[in-house]
């Protein structure tokens, strides 16, 4: 047979239009080497970073090293069945979990299935959302200026948190960190009355990373013995867990934030605490035998910590006439208190320093402050706050204005203590206002206080009310005092809690009035 090259040409130009050439990648892989919750696989050509990976008995996996020949991944769950040799599919998804107000009250893992053993959870589809997400852009946000309140005094009066912000609480290993966290969101309470379908009722994730199980059960006891479970979500990926579980389970955390934020909603989070995460992290890194940097954590340790951190932000009122797709409602917010865990107190090491430049300031807990019996033991000349003295109500930021230079001057001056008469009348009542304030800033434990009660014991403390009281008396002198208010000037107190109230001279007066009784009855 004679062969025509115009017939041969027609016929590969027609070859060449037809040909697919995505029909020749595949979606399809194979198990190179699995151990240590680590697999690579080879064959996945499209492989997208982060994309979830789909193993043989249900197990999932995540993406994390596209090299040349092979793909490195980190394994979800129980994965002693993974083989060498297993067929692998990727999913072209990255991981999602459940969102919504079926979460509000259960304590969930890193995926968001419940670990409370109180049944499933009720989502669809549509409640799914990716747990990795852009923050919100520099148009669509908002400066801070709502308060965030604590119910701790030592932090609404000196270090004061506002809506959207990003507080560090770090601290040694049994300083407090948690205790800190638990009072916070029981303070929410106040928001709304404890009632999450309230506008105006603050939500709060508590994020366990790396803990142990009885601390979280002790958190959750807590938490629904003071009724504030309604309106928070427990993720949990205890120590136990998987280190993958672990350095995954604040963004997924995060991601549950936002469904609520996009929906005009305030949220408050608590990551306790990130360097459990950070470590995870370079456990997972090292198994993949990405190069080693600083620490041995891998070079991308600073990108863990600030992707997750740049989502807290607070969202413009006019967000949803700039991105309706994404903020059904503006005005929502996330602010967020990450936990770091220092060794002998040095901020100076790598972890620490990368995420206190990420935040807006930090609460700076001190073992010797915890141990001498000053509990909350914020350390207030280190602590700062960026931006919440913008936010902090204005009764307040009057009443405690003068604190932090009165507890500066007497900690310089305590050393003098000692010899007692030999000093000068100047220094001595520096000493004596100064120990009267250490003494009312001391607050128990799942005691926070409204924003009215804080205002009143301090400025009992700060306008030499307490002066003549023994120092040991003067916790039990601000704690009558604020019951005394509440029970004789029941609308002062009401006032005093609105975020708008100016400490009026009226107001001042009315107040000094009430101490000034309550005083002569209490000594
Ligand atoms: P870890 O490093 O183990 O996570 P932590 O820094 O989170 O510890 P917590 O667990 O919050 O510290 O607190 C340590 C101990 O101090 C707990 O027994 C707690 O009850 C106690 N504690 C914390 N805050 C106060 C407080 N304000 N008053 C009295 N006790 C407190
Ligand atoms: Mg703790």
């Amino acid at each position: 047979m004679e062969l025509h090259p115009s017939e041969v040409t027609s016929v590969l130009k027609r070859e060449i239009e037809g040909f697919d050439a995505s029909a020749s990648t595949s979606k399809v892989g194979q198990v190179l080497q699995v151990g240590d919750g680590v697999a690579r696989v080879y064959g996945l050509d499209d492989c997208m970073m982060s994309e979830l990976i789909e193993f043989p008995g249900g197990v999932m996996g995540m993406a994390l090293n596209l090299e040349e020949d092979n793909v490195g991944c980190v394994l979800l769950g129980d994965a002693t069945s993974v083989k060498e040799g297993d067929t692998v599919k990727s999913t072209g998804r990255i991981i999602s979990v459940p969102t919504g107000d079926a979460m509000l009250g259960r304590v969930v893992d890193a995926l968001g299935k419940p670990l409370d053993g109180k049944g499933g959870i009720e989502t669809t589809d549509a409640d799914l959302r990716p747990i990795e997400q852009t923050s919100p852009t520099v148009v669509e946000r908002e400066p801070v200026a709502e308060p965030m309140l604590t119910g701790i005094k030592s932090i609404d009066a000196m270090i004061p948190v506002g809506r959207g912000q990003r507080e560090l609480i770090i601290g040694d290993r049994q300083t407090g960190k948690t205790a800190l966290i638990i009072d916070a969101i029981i303070n929410q309470k106040n928001s709304g009355g404890g009632d999450p379908s309230n506008p105006e009722q603050v939500i709060c994730i508590y994020n366990a990373v790396g803990q142990k199980q009885s601390t979280v059960v002790d958190v959750q006891r807590r938490l629904e013995e003071a009724g504030a479970m309604p309106y928070t979500i427990i993720v949990n990926a205890a120590a136990s867990e998987e280190a993958s579980m672990q350095f995954l389970s604040p963004y997924s955390a995060t991601a549950m934030a936002e469904r609520f934020r996009d929906a005009g909603r305030h949220v408050l989070i608590a990551y306790d605490d990130l360097t459990k995460q950070a470590y995870a992290y370079r456990q997972v890194m090292l198994l993949l035998r990405r190069p080693p940097g600083r620490e041995a954590y891998p070079g991308d340790v600073f990108n863990l910590h600030s992707r997750l951190l740049e989502r807290s932000a607070k969202v413009a009122s006019n967000a949803h006439e700039l991105n309706p797709e994404k903020y059904s409602l503006g005005g929502g917010s996330i602010t967020s208190l990450p936990v770091i865990e220092t060794q002998e107190g040095d901020v100076s090491a790598y972890i620490p320093t990368n995420v206190i430049s990420i935040t807006d300031g930090q609460i700076f807990l001190e073992a010797n402050l915890f141990f001498s019996g000053v509990r909350p033991a914020v350390n207030v000349g280190i602590s700062v706050s960026r931006v919440g003295g913008a936010a902090q109500t204005p009764a307040m930021k009057k009443v405690a204005g003068g604190l932090r230079i009165n507890l500066a001057q007497y900690r310089e001056l305590e050393a003098f203590a000692q010899f007692g008469s030999d000093l000068d009348a100047a220094t001595q009542a520096t000493l004596n206002r100064g120990a009267r304030l250490v003494e009312i800033l001391k607050q128990g434990q799942y005691k926070p206080l409204k924003n009215a009660e804080q205002i009143v014991q301090i400025f009992a403390g700060t306008s030499g009310m307490l002066d003549e009281v023994a120092v040991d008396r003067a916790p039990a002198f601000v704690e009558g005092f604020a019951e005394y208010m509440q029970a004789e000037c029941a609308d002062v107190m009401e006032q005093l809690d609105g975020w708008k109230t100016k400490w009026s001279d009226e107001l001042k007066d009315k107040v000094q009035a009430a101490c000034e009784k309550f005083r002569a009855q209490f000594v």
